[in-house]
């Protein structure tokens, strides 16, 4: 073994750690994504990774309601929302080596353990599994000028161990200069004696030494601005200089952290530590950005979100996102409800009166499909705009079938055995349901109606989004939904499924079976939400 070395004749990629203490859900994966973000604007080729300590092999299987948003990337990979943040900085398409949960790593342990291929060997976390995680790392880190890998968790977990112990190594047999370990911690306000305290932060920074890892940068996030003088502390106390502390208070949009990071020159001192030679960041792109999403606008949009998986926000990210960067793109400000399917369904569609638009995103199972069914059937009639996703043109399917007389007709989601589902599942989907990474998933083409309404706003007629679902339109039951108003605007290139639908002479009533959210750009919001937007502005 070579330290510090590597293939000559490759180049060196150089890691990123970025590891959590404290507690979780402070922002690692936004810090992650930012140094991304201004490496990038360094002309670097960055990479990006996120290694979670769950045993599910994916997030595909994973409650929304208490994990968040599924991310899916253009290779169908279901995926933790950090993803997203990620693809978001970064600007990029990500795939599936860019999440691998433990599960992952272990599924492949044992099946090569089953194949024979240790050879008698008795297999064992040290040295098995972390090797095969390291292989994740270093597999995705191929061709890159910078790969940062977030691992989940917070370090002193004990089912995260692994992860720990698989960059220790890797940092030992690549070298010093080669890796960089970015500590993210949280410093408390005790408002009763008006200061913030850096014990957790110095026991975080104690809990990843006891793992073998001494941090080169400690980010530490805030509640609110800490005085500069606190880094002292951190300094003292965490063992890295007075320039390698980066503070992180919260910021009014996520997009400025990118900003903070490279105002704090915490980017500098990662490619001095790493030796890498780069041009100082071009942020422009980020300063303009910020610059519109801190602009005084007059107009508002009120948007209605029929959805049921309310207890975590988290749950739409993506859709929030998209929304955000579309009203910023328009100059007017977003405001948004959540409203619960279930109430709509209780209280009937008036409460939805006093909103401009109503967007229905994905969801699973039956609870509050009723409610949504309402709501899209409810645009439909009286002329206020509707956007639809994925869950969101089902329903949309459902109600303009039943005005178009099929007054029984549902999904096969929420009545199985039906003879009215005018959204059945799909024959190679049929006793999957319950099963994980078997959706239909990622990107998949669609041909749209030449100048029809989504065919002007894609302003083309041939488009790719991604998916995850297991229903779908049966088009048996087109002359109904047809005649409920509604027109079939795009289809697979095959024409056998359902991609978009529309209705005709109406203000905006837009569905599509995919997920245009995960697509959307801070800097280039997805055109069909624009035209959402618009129609809101235009009303
Ligand atoms: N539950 C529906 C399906 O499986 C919709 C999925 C979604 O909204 N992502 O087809």
């Amino acid at each position: 073994m070579q330290l510090g070395g590597g293939d000559m004749k490759m180049k060196q990629t150089k890691y990123i750690f970025v590891t959590g203490g404290v507690l979780s859900g402070v922002g690692k994966g936004i810090s992650a994504a930012s140094i991304g973000a201004v490496l990038k604007a360094r002309g670097l080729n960055v990479n990006i990774q996120k290694c979670d300590q769950y045993l599910n092999v994916d997030a595909g299987t994973l409650n929304p309601a208490e994990h968040g948003e599924c991310f899916v990337t253009n290779d169908g990979a279901e995926t933790d929302l950090d993803l997203g943040h990620y693809e978001r900085f970064l600007d990029t398409d990500l795939t599936s080596s860019s999440s691998v949960m433990s599960g992952r790593v272990l599924r492949q342990v044992i099946d090569d353990e089953r194949a024979g291929k240790y050879l008698g060997k008795t297999v064992q976390i040290v040295p098995h599994v972390i090797t095969a995680m390291q292989e994740h790392i270093e597999n995705a880190a191929k061709g890159f000028d910078v790969h940062i890998v977030e691992v989940g968790g917070t370090v002193g977990d004990i089912e995260g161990q692994s992860w720990i112990e698989a960059i220790r190594e890797l940092g030992f047999r690549l070298g010093y200069r080669n890796c960089a370990y970015v500590h993210v911690v949280y410093l408390p306000y005790l408002g009763a004696s008006k200061e913030f305290k850096t014990k957790p932060a110095q026991n975080a920074v104690k809990d990843l030494r006891n793992a073998g890892i001494s941090p080169n940068v400690i980010l530490a996030r805030s509640e609110s601005v800490a005085p500069d003088s606190i880094k002292n502390k951190l300094s003292l106390y965490g063992g890295v200089p007075h320039e390698a502390i980066g503070l992180l208070p919260n910021a009014k949009s996520i997009y400025e952290v990118p900003l903070s990071i490279a105002n704090q020159k915490i980017d500098e001192y990662i490619v001095q530590h790493l030796e890498i030679k780069t041009k100082k960041p071009n942020l422009k792109q980020w300063k303009q950005l910020n610059k519109t999403i801190s602009e005084d606008r007059s107009q508002s949009v009120k948007i209605g979100i029929v959805a049921k998986y309310l207890d975590n926000e988290d749950t739409y990210f993506s859709v929030i996102e998209a929304l955000r960067a579309s009203c910023w793109s328009q100059k007017t400000n977003l405001e948004f409800d959540w409203v619960n399917a279930e109430k709509v369904e209780k209280d009937g569609v008036q409460i939805l009166e006093k909103y401009d638009g109503i967007l229905v995103p994905g969801g699973f199972g039956s609870r509050g499909v009723e409610g949504m069914i309402m709501a899209a059937g409810y645009c439909l009639e009286t002329g206020k705009s509707y956007l639809g996703l994925c869950l969101g043109l089902q329903v949309a399917v459902i109600a303009g079938a039943r005005r178009g007389g099929l007054k029984d007709a549902t999904s096969a989601e929420i009545h199985p055995s039906s003879k009215k589902s005018v959204i059945y599942i799909m024959s190679d989907q049929k006793g999957k349901e319950e099963t994980g990474g078997t959706m239909r998933l990622g990107e998949y083409k669609a041909s749209l109606v030449p100048k029809s309404k989504v065919a002007e706003l894609y302003k083309n007629t041939k488009v790719t989004e991604r998916h995850r679902h297991r229903y779908e339109v049966n088009l048996k039951f087109r002359k109904q939904i047809e005649k409920g108003g509604l027109v079939i605007s795009g289809q697979s290139p095959d024409g056998t499924l359902v991609e978009f639908i529309e209705a005709q002479n109406h203000n905006f009533f837009v569905a599509t079976q995919a997920h245009p959210e995960f697509k959307s750009r801070p800097t280039s919001p997805h055109p069909l939400f624009v035209g959402f937007i618009k129609s809101l502005k235009n009303k």
